[in-house]
């Protein structure tokens, strides 16, 4: 136990790094042998949570108001003047413990994660992290500035996600074009904020030795599949999936009565409801949301309910869309407080409902590692597990939408809302195919890759390749740019293929809780709570799913998935 250390977070976020630094000194020059390596790897959790409790917090608030220049300056100084160089020792802590040959208990996975962080670590790229930081924020600010005029009023883009699912075509239309021109606006500062991503990029692979795609594998700790497996998913995509998706596009067309569905109809995740009702609307205001979705998270499972309770007591969730608030939603942990903490940009839509189920759920599997593990045996999970975490939640939550089970909707409006997120989980595979693909070819291809022209050809292959009908014809520009739309391309690169890989495990526990719900709860909660001490094919096993990324796992996910759509139908009327 480190003794000096504020007991209160608030205090120590005030630190310089002159104050912090005597603690990972002392634990470099500390002797490490077996009988005191618990104590050495507790102390270092110790600190370590604190560094990191600092950073969740800071970079919570720029993104609350990104107009708010002291949360940004306090941001930046902390990025600046104690992120290096704590990484700096934090790495050397590592070397020292898998060059002292000690294998503690359970730690197996991290080690294995550390070997190949301390392979890829130059003291060189620390600074260049920094500015990989700041060009993210340079990002955020674009997107977060983005604003139209629409009907006299100012409007965030996410402000005008309503009029997307407007019934009438004219409508949506204009509002899809409305923020699509918008984006297009920042065409030239986007195709510049990438040229200097791309080139810090290469620059930092160059450092280390490799291209950037091996460094970013082992970055990202992913020993359980190769870019091989990637291009092979990518081919079970598109048989399995993309004629599934293709059928789903086409049904929409014919219920709409269109010649063709264009993106005003339909994209891969919003869309205007075919059958010709009013888009969804679950909530009046935000305390609604948090209130009726801690009924639906106590029906999946009451444990899980009183965790979300305790997030509403300590006011963990920033639900609601202010302009200024960073686009999307997240869900982060405060690992000193063991707590997690939900961000998003709800406006009164179906889809805001979606995302605190999934944020939910990685909320969870913080909850179930903070009550389950020793601080210092809580290293972070696989993202592809992560999503599991998120994506299962959804899936198991939908039954319990309906107002008969205490959640939001009439039984007809919980068939709209299951069907719309059934048919989502297959239209994003081959969405995500095309993000991955993209990326996939900028790390093989750099050179080409700096020139933006050839991004936007490549991301246009790509879309055809995979996103079979819904007709872009006339729209090359925004069609094209569609990379610039998808912040993860921006600011973390190569992370997208998780979430696919992930979709898949969550249908399986999906499948397994339509036979047995607290049986594969318990599986869930189990996998959960083994956090990063598990390798990927072990955590999907634990959770009762198999890890493979091949034509026939996708097809039954893809038959099973349909099976329950058609089973929904005749409740829509
Ligand atoms: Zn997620």
């Amino acid at each position: 136990m480190l003794t000096g250390l504020p007991a209160n977070i608030y205090e120590f976020m005030e630190w310089p790094w002159e104050k912090i630094e005597p603690y990972l000194h002392e634990l470099g020059e500390r002797p490490l042998t077996a009988e005191n390596s618990v104590e050495w790897l507790k102390d270092w959790a110790q600190i370590g949570d604190m560094i990191s409790e600092t950073y969740s917090r800071l970079s919570v608030a720029t993104t609350l108001d990104t107009t708010d220049t002291a949360a940004e300056e306090k941001y930046n100084i902390f990025i600046e003047t104690i992120m290096p160089p704590a990484m700096i020792a934090s790495q050397r802590l590592k070397e020292k413990l898998l060059a002292s040959g000690l294998k503690p208990e359970g730690y197996e996975i991290p080690l294995r994660d550390m070997q190949a962080d301390a392979e890829i670590f130059r003291d060189e790229n620390v600074p260049l992290i920094t500015e990989e930081q700041k060009l993210q924020q340079e990002y955020d600010k674009v997107a977060g500035a983005q604003t139209v005029q629409w009907r006299g009023e100012e409007k965030t883009l996410s402000q005008l996600l309503p009029f997307r699912l407007d019934q009438d075509r004219s409508v949506r239309e204009d509002a899809w074009r409305a923020a699509m021109e918008r984006t297009l606006q920042d065409r030239a500062a986007l195709n510049e904020l990438w040229t200097r991503f791309l080139k810090l990029r290469l620059q930092m692979a160059k450092n280390a030795g490799m291209d950037f795609r091996a460094m970013k594998w082992k970055e990202r700790h992913r020993f359980d599949y190769t870019p091989e497996d990637c291009y092979s998913f990518h081919k079970a995509i598109e048989e399995a999936v993309v004629p599934a998706a293709a059928r789903i596009y086409d049904k929409r067309r014919q219920m709409l009565g269109v010649d063709s569905l264009r993106p005003w109809d339909s994209e891969h995740q919003i869309h205007v409801d075919p059958s010709g009702k009013p888009a969804l609307k679950p909530f009046e205001n935000v305390s609604q949301l948090i209130s009726t979705s801690s009924g639906i998270f106590h029906k999946v499972d009451d444990q899980l309910g009183d965790y979300y309770d305790i997030m509403m007591e300590e006011r963990l969730l920033d639900l609601d869309n202010r302009k200024g608030k960073a686009p999307g939603g997240y869900c982060t942990g405060f690992d000193t407080s063991e707590r997690p903490f939900i961000f998003q940009n709800a406006v009164g839509i179906h889809d805001d409902v979606q995302t605190l189920l999934h944020e939910g759920g990685h909320a969870f599997h913080a909850f179930e590692m903070y009550q389950t593990l020793p601080a210092y045996r809580r290293t972070m999970p696989p993202l592809e597990f992560c999503e599991v975490a998120s994506m299962s939640m959804e899936l198991l939550a939908a039954p319990y939408l309906a107002e008969s089970e205490g959640g939001f909707y009439s039984a007809t409006d919980t068939a709209r809302a299951r069907i719309e997120h059934l048919e989502g989980v297959i239209t994003f595979w081959p969405y995500m195919a095309v993000v991955d693909a993209f990326q996939q070819w900028v790390y093989t291809n750099p050179e080409a890759a700096l020139n933006p022209d050839n991004c936007d050809q490549e991301w246009s292959r790509q879309w055809d390749r995979f996103m079979v009908g819904i007709d872009y014809s006339g729209l090359d520009d925004i069609k094209a740019t569609g990379w610039h739309r998808k912040l993860h391309i921006f600011q973390i690169p190569f992370y997208y293929v998780e979430y696919g890989i992930a979709q898949l495990g969550a249908v399986q526990v999906y499948g397994n809780a339509l036979k047995d719900q607290a049986n594969a709860i318990a599986n869930y909660r189990k996998a959960m709570a083994l956090g990063g001490t598990a390798g990927l094919p072990d955590l999907f096993a634990a959770a009762g799913a198999k890890f493979a990324l091949d034509t026939p796992t996708l097809s039954s996910a893809v038959s099973l998935v349909e099976g329950v759509i058609h089973e929904l139908e005749p409740a829509m009327g």
